[in-house]
């Protein structure tokens, strides 16, 4: 055994992951002087889903395209004392393409630049949204509340497909805040007539990028301060929350007075001993996306500003390709290009695993990102498969949070980060590090949690079918988007 309840001393306090959120939180504890604490962590490195791989070739991936912005005034304390002048600033250049043409994003603020026909029919759309009246109760009505058919037809619903590898009315819109342009007609019809490009939206048009190890190049730099109370390769696969014990894979265990888990909830519930039924069953409330992060090295040098590009379209199996050869000159070898891809799957959207290389390199080639006498060029490629990509925000994700989280905190237990918490809108490096930090505040210092809370259930739901639809059944609402 690794560690004891505390008795009348300090509250012993484990954390299952060594991801951003679980980093967050042993950063906060050593800070505040708490030493009964432990962080326990599956795999062989730190990070999580935020690491980075680097291979013989002198090539480093990440998991998808991280991009480090902030909301809050500590994380970025942090990262100045992680990296310290180790980092590159960048401006954010992105660009949607299709129907054979750039669109700078956010491309509903851009459609100046599409053809006519489809320009007309795009502000059509949008001059019919004003007449709307009823309130949209998914992610599908709200698109088409607040784009009209034809951008939906365009860019939205198809994009939105290719991310989250769910058909849009499967997902709720209370995610949406910052994460979406919301219109503003005066503004599109404004840069129609002033032929202008509008491209400064959204938190993240400017940010930091580690100068070296890719995005894990941050959480590398955890180690001297979490050293001492981690643990690698201990996997847990059983926590009884009445002795409040953790067994972990090789059967060492651990015992705590508050456990803070940052395994997905779908993964925790599982192993807890005892765990009520109606709990279990929530969790089928919450969906998710598996995931491609495809890295193609090729030996040519990219003249190009660009930072990323969406493709809504089919002639390419991903969503988004990033030019991650421009974030540093050190993640990769000199006068070479790192594309990394992104794909989605799921059983709603399948995508065959044995072909999935092949189809990102000639999807590359047919969007114009390299020829296809450049095969020949290609150095060095990476299959990353990811189980847990994106948390869905299903419609029903609320309904299943509300009764899963109580129960756990009521045994002391915290499940917070990208798929602890499960909520996508919280999901990034800085809502997941705060949620670290602010369970911290919160068991030791009394103060409450800001970035996590419970959502109300929506209210429509009795208008919905009880449970989520088996994926057959969603065939043809998938082909619509
Ligand atoms: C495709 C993609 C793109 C992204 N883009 C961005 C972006 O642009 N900007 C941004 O800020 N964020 C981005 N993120 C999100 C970012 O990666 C997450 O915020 C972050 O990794 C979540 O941290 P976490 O600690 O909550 O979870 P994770 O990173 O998933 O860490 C959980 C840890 O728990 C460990 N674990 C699992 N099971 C067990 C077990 N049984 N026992 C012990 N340990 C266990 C895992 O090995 C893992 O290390 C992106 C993520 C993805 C997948």
């Amino acid at each position: 055994m690794s560690g004891e309840h505390s008795g009348d001393g300090e509250k012993r306090i484990v954390i299952l992951g060594a991801g951003p959120t679980g980093l967050g939180a042993a950063y906060r504890l050593r800070e505040l002087g708490h030493r009964n604490w432990n962080i326990y962590e599956a795999s062989d490195v730190i990070g999580g889903l935020a690491r980075s791989f680097t291979d013989e070739h002198g090539f480093t991936y990440d998991i998808g395209g991280h991009v480090m912005f902030s909301h809050y005034e500590y994380f970025d304390k942090l990262v100045d004392t992680l990296l310290g002048q180790d980092y590159m600033q960048i401006q954010r250049e992105a660009w949607v393409w299709m129907l054979e043409r750039w669109v700078p994003y956010p491309f509903q603020n851009n459609i100046r630049h599409l053809p006519d026909d489809v320009l007309l029919e795009c502000l059509m759309g949008l001059i019919e949204t004003q007449k709307l009246q009823h309130e949209p109760r998914n992610f599908k009505e709200f698109n088409l509340a607040q784009f009209g058919e034809g951008i939906c037809k365009y860019f939205m619903l198809p994009y939105n497909y290719k991310v989250w590898a769910h058909p849009a009315d499967m997902m709720n819109k209370e995610w949406i805040g910052e994460r979406v342009a919301l219109v503003d007609l005066e503004r599109i019809l404004r840069n129609i007539i002033e032929q202008k490009d509008d491209v400064n939206w959204g938190p993240n048009n400017s940010f930091k990028f580690p100068l070296y190890g890719g995005t894990g190049g941050l959480y590398d730099r955890y180690h001297p301060f979490v050293d001492d109370n981690l643990f690698l390769n201990k996997r847990a696969v059983a926590i009884d929350p009445v002795a409040k014990r953790v067994t972990f894979a090789d059967g060492d265990t651990t015992d705590y007075d508050v456990l803070l888990n940052t395994m997905p909830i779908t993964e925790l519930l599982p192993r807890l001993d005892g765990c009520p039924g109606r709990v279990r069953d929530a969790a089928g409330d919450l969906l998710y996306s598996s995931g491609f992060a495809i890295g193609v090295g090729i030996d040519r040098h990219t003249e190009s500003s660009k930072c990323w590009m969406y493709y809504p379209e089919e002639d390419a199996p991903f969503y988004r390709v990033t030019y991650l050869s421009h974030y540093s000159p050190h993640i990769a070898p000199p006068a070479t290009t790192l594309f990394l891809t992104e794909t989605s799957y799921s059983p709603y959207k399948h995508e065959d695993k044995e072909t999935i290389l092949e189809r990102t390199i000639q999807g590359l080639i047919n969007v114009d990102l390299m020829t296809e006498e450049e095969r020949e060029k290609i150095l060095a490629t990476k299959v990353i498969d990811v189980k847990y990509w994106y948390p869905v925000p299903s419609v029903y994700r609320d309904r299943g949070l509300a009764v899963i989280q109580p129960y756990l905190m009521e045994n002391d237990i915290y499940s917070r980060g990208r798929f602890g918490a499960w909520c996508y809108e919280i999901g990034n490096m800085d809502h997941s590090t705060m949620q670290g930090v602010e369970v911290v505040n919160r068991v030791l210092l009394g103060e409450p949690e800001e970035t996590w809370q419970l959502h109300p259930v929506p209210d429509y739901l009795d208008e919905l079918p009880a449970t989520i639809a088996p994926p057959d059944a969603v065939a043809v609402a998938a082909e619509v988007n």
